[in-house]
Order: C-alpha cells, then structure tokens, then sequence
C-alpha cells in the first residue's frame, strides 16, 4: 500500500463510482480528501462519516455553472490551508446525435464541455496559482479511451470533451514542470459505474468480445492509478496518460 500520510486531496466527483472508489483509496492510504460533489450531498456526507471527519469533508459545487470550479477549489484549499493533489474525476456523458434537433444538440455540447473540459481547465488554473506558491504539486485528469479511439455517433461531444483533457494535461505539463507542478491523465475504457451501467446491461456480449481481458475496468483499478500518481513516485512521467482498458486500445 502506498503511503499518502500528510497529502491533502481534493477529488471532483468524489461521492460517485470512480471519484468515490478514489475517496476511498487515498484516505485508506492516509491522504485528507475534499469530497466534492454535484448535486446528490447525502452520498457524499455518508462517504465522510464511513472515512471520518478527520481525514475527509464533503463540498458541493455544481460544475454546469461558470466560475464554480475556481471557487470549489479555493473553498477546499480553506479547510487544511491547503491542497496536494487535484483530482479532476467529475464529468457528463449526456447523448446527443446529428439526428436530434440543433438546439438540443448544441445545448447538450455547450453543458459536456463546460463539466468537462472548461470547469476542468478552471481547476486546473487555481491549483497551478496554488502550486506555485507552495513550490509544487499534482493534477490528475480523469480523461477517457474515447479521447483516442473516438466514441458512439451520440457521444462525440464527450471524446472530443476528453480529448482536449488529455491535450491540457500534457500542455500543463509542459509549461509547469520546471515549477515542480506535475500533472497527468488516466484513460480508463468502460468501468463499471452508474454512468456506464445502462450501456454496459445492453452492449454486454459486444463489450466482452471487445476487451481481451473479458471484462470492464472496476472503479478501483482507477482508484489504485490515481494513488501512485499522487504519491509522486514517478515525477518524469509528467504529461502522461496512462491507459486502464484491458489491451482494447482501438
Ligand atoms: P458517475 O456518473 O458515477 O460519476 C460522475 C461524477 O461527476 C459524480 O460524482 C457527479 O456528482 C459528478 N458530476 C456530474 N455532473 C456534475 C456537475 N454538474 N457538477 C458537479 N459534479 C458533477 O461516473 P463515473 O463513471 O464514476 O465517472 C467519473 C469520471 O470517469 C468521469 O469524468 C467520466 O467521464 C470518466 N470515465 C468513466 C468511464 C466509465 O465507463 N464509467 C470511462 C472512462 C472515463
């Protein structure tokens, strides 16, 4: 088990399938996390009670809204005067296709990329301001496959939304490392979570087929991945985006 004593963790998301998995993971590894969750606040006040207040507190903020990531971030930084680790796991995956009308499209694109990529970016910038005055730190995006191998003719808002995570990820990357602000993504392929549940009950014979490894990725798998890039052990790995799919890249 790796040890994150000392770290404090804010995780988007955090109340949910793969955001809770890695509520979860970090506190049982001795990090303090920052619960943050959109909209369901019982879910999240649970998972603090199951951790304890000590080493976890729930914060909501709803990310459709503009300017609510930076402000999330700044109120997390106020409960231990500071924060480690970002970990930006909160995101949408609503389905849109050419065939529904174009405001219904365009509405469902504006709301996609504003959870995940521009509340993403906002986060990102308040932790590298943050970062910098505490000479370093680490951001971790919860990216997707579909940023690589594309997605469903009704979820092409959603690979491009994840695409340009994994290009800001490696963009950050690049133009902090010499501060020691290192940042990375996680590109899992279907995990079994409520997001992917409806389509994991009706695809499950041609998901199986599709995954070498005959079956999806469980939350904690994800979990485990974001732990090792928190405890900063592999600091040159920055800009990376590590894969969890079972070898179905394409
Ligand atoms: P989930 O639906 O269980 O959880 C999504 C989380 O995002 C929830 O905690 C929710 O509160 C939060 N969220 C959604 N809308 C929000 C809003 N408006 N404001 C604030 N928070 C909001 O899904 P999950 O599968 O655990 O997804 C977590 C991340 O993993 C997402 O970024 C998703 O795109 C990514 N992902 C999921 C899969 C999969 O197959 N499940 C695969 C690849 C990547």
């Amino acid at each position: 088990m790796l040890n994150l004593t000392g770290k404090v963790v804010l995780v988007t998301g955090g109340s949910r399938g793969i955001g809770e998995a890695t509520s979860r993971t970090l506190t049982a590894a001795g990090a303090k996390v920052i619960v943050h969750y959109g909209h369901s606040a019982d879910e999240a006040h649970r998972i603090v009670q199951d951790i304890g207040r000590e080493q976890a507190t729930a914060l909501g903020a709803d990310l459709t809204q503009a300017g609510a990531g930076a402000a999330l971030f700044r109120e997390a930084v106020a409960w231990q005067g500071r924060v480690d680790v970002l970990v930006n796991n909160a995101g949408i995956a609503p389905s849109v296709s050419v065939d529904d009308p174009l405001d219904e499209w365009s509405i469902t694109w504006a709301r996609t990329l504003q959870v995940n990529l521009m509340a993403v970016a906002d986060l990102c910038r308040e932790a590298i301001l943050h970062f910098r005055t505490r000479q370093g730190g680490i951001l971790i995006n919860i990216a997707s496959r579909a940023a690589f191998r594309g997605d469903n003719p009704d979820a092409m808002h959603y690979a491009a939304s994840k695409g340009a995570v994994v290009a800001l990820t490696r963009s950050i990357a690049r133009g902090y490392a010499h501060e020691n602000i290192l940042s990375y993504a996680v590109a899992p392929g279907w995990v079994r979570t409520d997001m992917a549940a409806a389509y994991l009950r009706e695809h499950a014979a041609e998901i199986a087929r599709d995954i070498p490894m005959g079956d999806v990725v469980p939350p904690e798998e994800v979990a485990n991945t974001v732990a090792f890039l928190a405890s900063g052990l592999a600091r040159h790995m920055t800009g990376a985006t590590l894969d969890l799919n079972g070898a179905s890249y394409t």
